[in-house]
């Protein structure tokens, strides 16, 4: 088992969320880089074992599209999490405007697909955070979730040290109903949370900014109430348009499966067009590298 002496800190943060800090971390033994997540919780001993029995199930969720774990330990207070680092950072640091004539402007999608489909099928597991900070990419082209709801006492015991003013939750999570409908969450959350994440990745931002409304609650509101957000349209046949659209239904029952989604026109022209991902993350790369004048 992976533990505090074996690593190195590397000066690179790589970044904080609502519940910790990412840091770059060498694993002395292996020689291999990993990010290493440290999450502040509230809890007692006893917790503690739930959580390093939950956390199991992730060795087992090995796929091309899932980010690896190492392994997690606890020291005092906070549980510190190991997984596969990723060179190219998250999705939300590569986001790029909309060009509606390339239909290979969003190539991550089919991974992201894929990786939901196969937690869900093989593992059982929803992930409930899908947005564009857990999809996470590396310089050889490869796009993999991370951060997917393994451990529910973990949830209960994260302390949030920080809020989030970015909601991807789907309406009928923020209206609480999922619970008492389907019990518990239902996989079509996810598929919202998907389809909310392509579209912003085409706009170029948040497709609820947070200067359009006056608070959080607001926002929310209008997640709840308002017409689902949409791609700007290009010019027909459009099938990127639709294949969002068919995420972004209000009514949880209507949107797409993984399975609908992956057989979509869009996504199979996508792999008929062979998209090189790993082009289009050094093109990324660079363009966020570059100075502005
Ligand atoms: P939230 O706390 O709401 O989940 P978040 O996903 O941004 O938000 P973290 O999961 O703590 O928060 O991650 C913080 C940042 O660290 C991410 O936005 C991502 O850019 C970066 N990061 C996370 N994991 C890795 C990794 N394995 N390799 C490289 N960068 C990572
Ligand atoms: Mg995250």
């Amino acid at each position: 088992a992976i533990n505090m002496s074996q690593l190195q800190l590397e000066d690179e943060e790589l970044g904080k969320g609502n519940y910790g800090t990412v840091k770059k971390v060498l694993h002395k033994p292996t020689n291999v880089a990993m990010a290493m997540k440290e999450i502040r919780l509230e809890l007692d001993q006893a917790k503690l074992n739930a959580i390093i029995m939950e956390l199991d199930v992730l060795h087992r969720a090995v796929a091309p599209e899932i980010v690896d774990f190492y392994g997690a330990f606890f020291i005092e207070s906070c549980v510190y999490y190991c997984m596969e680092y990723m060179d190219a950072g998250s999705l939300d640091k590569l986001i790029q405007p909309y060009s509606p004539r390339s239909a290979s402007a969003f190539p991550a999608a089919p991974s992201m697909v894929r990786g939901l489909k196969f937690l869900k099928d093989d593992l059982n597991i929803i992930h409930r955070d899908v947005k564009p900070t857990n999809v996470l990419v590396n310089r050889k082209g490869q796009v993999k979730l991370c951060d997917f709801g393994v451990s529910g006492q973990l949830d209960k015991s994260m302390a949030r040290t920080n809020i989030g003013c970015q909601s991807y939750m789907a309406p009928e999570r923020i209206r609480g109903e999922s619970r008492v409908l389907y019990g518990a969450y239902t996989v079509s959350s996810d598929v919202w949370s998907l389809g909310l994440s392509i579209i912003e990745l085409g706009l170029g931002r948040y497709p609820y900014p947070p200067e359009t409304y006056s608070n959080v609650f607001a926002q929310l509101t209008a997640i709840v109430h308002g017409p689902p957000p949409c791609l700007p349209s290009g010019p027909p046949p459009s099938s990127l348009e639709d294949w969002v659209n068919r995420c972004m239904k209000k009514e949880p029952l209507e949107r797409a499966t993984y399975k609908e989604l992956l057989e979509h026109p869009w996504l199979r022209n996508n792999a008929a067009l062979d998209v090189d991902v790993e082009r289009w993350v050094r093109c990324a790369v660079q363009a966020r590298t570059r100075p502005i004048r």
